[in-house]
């Protein structure tokens, strides 16, 4: 390529003033500024986005909060222009939530009328005892304590530990691992699994909630119990708070938790862990003459619920383009850099989403188009159409920062000539892997919607990385649907032309293994270059796209705005 370009190209007049640069809008010399975009500088800002001190960046929670901070100061480095509220980086919004602060566990004796409370313990962030949740709702739940063996009726084997004592409205204590095979003998049919038990115990037999005693010694329930009160307050159910959308699944009247060893044995009568695990033996001894039976205990379990809403926000960053009248309109690049926060361990016990795929690698990719559009910039080359980068919250929990920004643009729509998305771009799927050539992308939207934007954007391509366009998925009929799984639907539905680059999606996705050690930096590299390439063609063409495919205007029309 032509180094020519770099040299320093200031056309400044003599007196200081904004007014006093003009720039060179050449696209070809515009092109030539994909080559500062390298895999560098995409591994440097991706391992920080993914870090695991940004906790997997949840929406509303203090790793997202860090991220858009980070945004914001890679783009005032850059002096691009804040365009969120009263010039701010951020566009706030709120959100409703069903957030709990903690629940509390009170555990009674009951003898005759009389009642005791022997123990309360609370489940808060850092704090946990006796008992923690595995699901469950907001409503209190309280009840007699029943122990049923195993929990399973297999009538077959002459086995009825869910007949005796009745369970309707009770808490059904039950060992949670199930001993299928003892000395080589099968004592349990397997296809009775754990999760038919608790339906069965749950729906056929009412009852108000399941203990399981944990099969784990004390220490490691310890250890599992403290992992699972730091996702207590987890907020749940998000929706847009300015659309009184409602609140769904607050009143699940059941729960299921985990009790400690040393509290179930207490509750059996039995002094300690290690007279548990004997009962357990001579349970299994006497599998077949076992039947539930009523303890003198009651369980009372309170949540409390938190504030109910939480506040998130999106990040925007201009560029103004160099055409006077141009200038006006603009093409939107969005990215969602939120992920889904601390959750459920893997296998390795790991509990931070990262997610460097999802959506890390889209994120960096708009840093990257930005930093090279600046490079341009301060050798005198800019566009003739402005740029927004628009990097939203939200998106994992149902595409509600786009949803926001669509509902609140700071270009006005009729000026907004197109939308890229950028959502997981750094890897290969298996489809591709299998058929062994990686070096494609998926390109959804572009021609099902405008031929026009289609067509600047494969010119893009043979122009740049000259990588293979794969338009699997690019069909408005196919049932993965990904037209609208994304950020671009916002945009789409408002009848702007939009093109989704996208890798797929693979083993790793929405798992705590979404980690930077997995991306395929250097086709990463190509198809950020890609993207650039596409928003030179796009801002700099003569006309802006029009949406020209029937069938996508009558989806959209369909749609209430
Ligand atoms: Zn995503």
């Amino acid at each position: 390529m032509k180094k020519t370009i770099f040299a320093l190209f200031f056309i400044a007049a003599g007196c200081a003033g904004t007014n006093s640069i003009t720039y060179d809008t050449s696209t070809e010399n515009l092109l030539q500024f994909s080559e500062t975009i390298d895999s560098d500088f995409l591994r440097h800002h991706l391992q920080i986005i993914a870090h695991d001190s940004l906790e997997g960046r949840d929406t509303g929670m203090r790793g997202q909060k860090i991220a858009a901070r980070y945004l914001a100061e890679f783009y005032e480095d850059l002096g691009f222009t804040p365009k969120g509220d009263n010039d701010t980086w951020f566009q706030h919004f709120e959100l409703n939530a069903i957030a709990t602060d903690s629940l509390v566990y009170t555990t009674y004796h009951v003898e005759g009328s009389d009642s005791l409370a022997i123990n309360t313990t609370v489940e808060a962030p850092g704090s946990y005892g006796h008992y923690y949740r595995t699901f469950g709702g907001n409503m209190p739940l309280e009840g007699d304590i029943v122990f049923a063996g195993f929990g399973v009726n297999d009538y077959e084997r002459n086995i009825h530990h869910l007949d005796g004592d009745e369970l309707e409205d009770k808490w059904v204590m039950i060992f949670d691992d199930i001993p299928y095979v003892v000395d080589g003998d099968t004592l349990i049919n397997p296809r009775i699994s754990s999760n038919n038990r608790m339906s069965l115990i749950l729906r056929n037999y009412n009852a108000k909630g399941i203990l399981l005693i944990s099969d784990q010694s004390s220490a490691n329930y310890n250890e599992a119990a403290e992992r699972h009160s730091r996702l207590v307050a987890n907020p749940a159910n998000l929706s847009l708070r300015y659309l009184q959308q409602g609140q769904r699944g607050q009143s699940m009247p059941v729960a299921e938790l985990q009790i400690s060893p040393l509290m179930a044995a207490g509750i059996l009568g039995l002094g300690s862990e290690s007279d548990l695990d004997a009962a357990r033996d001579s349970l299994i001894k006497n599998i077949h003459d076992f039947r539930a039976s009523q303890t003198s205990h009651y369980l009372r379990y309170e949540p409390y619920a938190g504030p109910g809403f939480l506040e998130t926000e999106n990040v925007l960053a201009y560029f103004e383009g160099a055409d006077p009248e141009l200038k006006e309109e603009a093409l939107v690049l969005v990215a969602h850099y939120d992920h889904l926060g601390i959750g459920s361990p893997d296998e390795t016990g790991d509990m931070i989403y990262n997610g460097a795929d999802d959506n890390g690698s889209g994120t960096v990719a708009l840093m990257a188009v930005a930093n090279a559009l600046n490079q341009a910039r301060q050798a005198g080359y800019k566009p003739k159409r402005s740029v927004l980068f628009l990097h939203v919250s939200a998106e994992e929990v149902g595409l509600l920062g786009s949803r926001y920004y669509s509902d609140h643009p700071v270009i006005p729509i009729e000026n907004t000539i197109a939308n890229f998305n950028a959502d997981m771009v750094g890897r290969s799927d298996s489809r591709n892997v299998e058929a062994g050539d990686t070096d494609y992308v998926y390109l959804i939207g572009g021609d099902i919607i405008s031929s026009e934007l289609d067509s600047m954007v494969v010119a893009a391509n043979e122009r740049s990385v000259n990588m293979r366009i794969d338009r699997h998925y690019n069909n408005l009929n196919d049932p993965n649907q990904l037209f609208r799984r994304s950020d671009h639907w916002n945009f789409g539905r408002l009848s702007i032309p939009f093109v989704f680059f996208f890798t797929g999606l693979h083993d790793n996705y929405h798992r705590p293994s979404d980690t930077v050690d997995r991306i395929e930096f250097d086709k990463y590299t190509r198809i950020v270059q890609l993207i650039y390439s596409s928003t030179i063609k796009v801002t700099n063409a003569d006309e802006r796209p029009e949406v020209d495919n029937q069938e996508f205007i009558d989806i959209t029309n369909r749609v209430p705005r």
